[in-house]
């Protein structure tokens, strides 16, 4: 299965065939050989050796499309990929194994177990923002659940995803993987086949589209979805970590990252305090000049460039940053302090490195600003305070909550990853993953000897005794 897989000019055009691809997936999975433990180990293995023998070739082209550094590449992305991988190659057999369950007393002797089956073909559609962790870590587990999967990465990230497809083919199993290449196009036409799991990493837009024409075929649907997380931060920590933590969760990938912190909330005492250690810990990271650091990411194309750069009018004082420069799609490491709450800035998720830190009374104040928009992919909170914390895991409602930490939650394949709301629906990583990926059948055993269940059937008039 490994190693130089050459596909025909015929099969290279059924590959492009959406159609011809899910049949063929479907035959696969039809053919019951994805079941087998023993051909999820070999993938899994496979898809580890994969990474490892091709690190650098990755490391590239994620850097060709995003100017991604290559530490961050192996730190944020393979080396994400290959902890999953090998997490749930160890775990999948007790995952899969039979789940003895009680039966209701008035049918017993009986027995009762749950068992998870794949669900069968997977369609997987993944972004631009970390092309190789946000393709393989779904990947990985829906190997380990045993389906067949069909991946289509991004576009805009055109030489991981051309990679990615090259070297599935040669080290994964070519009847039960394709991935397939393309924009809109090409996912609107797979999305005309009928998947039995859909699992959709993007922006809520394409989401809504995805559920749609998973609601014709009555397909499950997974979306990791995104939006503003916010980081509230007050008096009670020490502002050089908390700056430090800050700066590195926000500035990494140049903040294109769906767990960012998109916002700052703090309260009057720390905000300026607060900004202008952040503009030192930019510093401390990327020198004096970010444009030179060999370790700070570009903005993925033109059209973001825009976007993310309009987004700094009217954002407040500026405190470090603010420089651009189309030619590279460089946006400096930016902070505005005192940004008004009806900002651009604040319109949208920002997926760029411009962080505006919004003055908050109290933390009451910062919890009514985060309960009036919709449900975060994640909330971040520096305080020390007990009450403070219970009252966000109390009265907000987000996919994660970190204290003290942006992004901690997504580096663990034993914590679920998801949204609520527009974040997203579903959560994935670990056991959850490979939940995601398994149908959890229940299946019951009566002896037919001795006929107990005589008790149930009409006449009522022994059951009525006994009730
Ligand atoms: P994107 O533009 O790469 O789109 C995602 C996928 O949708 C791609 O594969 C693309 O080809 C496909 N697509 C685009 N337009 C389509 C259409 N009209 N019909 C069908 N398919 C279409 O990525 P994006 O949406 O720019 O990603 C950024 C967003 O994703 C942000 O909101 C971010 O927060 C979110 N995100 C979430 C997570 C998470 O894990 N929850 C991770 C990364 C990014």
């Amino acid at each position: 299965m490994s190693g130089g897989t050459t596909a025909s000019p015929d099969a290279a055009r059924s590959a492009a065939d959406p159609r011809a691809v899910a049949e063929r997936l479907r035959a696969t999975f039809a053919s019951g050989r994805t079941k087998s433990l023993a051909w999820r180990r070999s993938q899994l293995t496979a898809l580890r050796r994969m990474l490892g023998e091709n690190r650098g070739a990755l490391e590239d082209a994620v850097r060709a499309d995003l100017g991604k550094p290559a530490a961050e590449t192996l730190l944020m992305e393979i080396d994400l990929v290959m902890d999953e991988a090998r997490f749930v190659r160890r775990r999948m057999a007790g995952w899969s194994a039979r789940k003895p369950k009680p039966m209701h007393w008035l049918l017993q002797p009986a027995f009762a177990w749950t068992l998870d089956e794949p669900k069968g073909v997977a369609l997987i559609i993944s972004p631009w923002n970390y092309p190789v962790l946000l393709s393989l870590e779904p990947l990985a587990d829906a190997i380990a659940a045993g389906n067949a999967v069909c991946l289509k990465p991004s576009e805009l990230s055109p030489a991981t995803s051309a990679l990615i497809a090259r070297l599935v083919a040669d080290y994964l199993d070519p009847e039960a993987f394709a991935v397939v290449q393309g924009g809109p196009e090409e996912t609107t036409a797979l999305l005309e086949q009928p998947f039995d799991h859909i699992f959709y990493t993007g922006g809520g837009r394409v989401g809504r589209i995805v559920m749609e024409a998973a609601a014709r075929h009555l397909t499950p649907v997974t979306l990791e979805l995104g939006g503003k997380s916010p980081c509230f931060v007050d008096d009670t920590v020490d502002l050089n970590t908390a700056a430090r933590r800050i700066a590195w969760g926000k500035f990494t990938n140049a903040g294109q990252t769906c767990v960012a912190p998109d916002y700052v909330l703090a309260t009057p005492g720390v905000a300026e305090m607060l900004a202008r250690r952040i503009a030192v810990a930019v510093t401390e990271f990327y020198g004096e000049d970010p444009r030179r650091s060999p370790d700070f990411a570009r903005i993925v194309n033109d059209r973001h460039f825009q976007r993310v750069t309009g987004l700094m009018e009217g954002a407040g004082q500026l405190v470090c940053g603010g420089e651009t420069d189309r030619a590279e799609r460089y946006v400096a490491p930016t902070v505005f302090l005192g940004t008004p709450p009806d900002a651009p800035v604040m319109g949208e998720e920002i997926f760029g490195p411009i962080l505006p830190v919004v003055i908050v009374r109290d933390v009451d104040e910062a919890i009514a600003f985060i309960n009036a928009r919709s449900h975060p992919l994640a909330a971040y909170v520096f305080s020390h305070s007990r009450e403070v914390r219970r009252r966000f895991e109390r009265d907000t409602s987000s996919g994660a909550l970190g204290y003290g930490l942006p992004l901690g939650h997504l580096i663990s394949s034993r914590l679920p990853f998801g949204g609520v709301g527009f974040s997203g629906m579903g959560a994935y990583h670990g056991r959850e993953g490979f939940r995601v990926f398994s149908h959890t059948k229940t299946v019951v055993d009566k002896p037919l000897f001795p006929d107990t269940l005589r008790l149930v059937y009409p006449p009522f008039t022994k059951l009525r005794e006994r009730l």
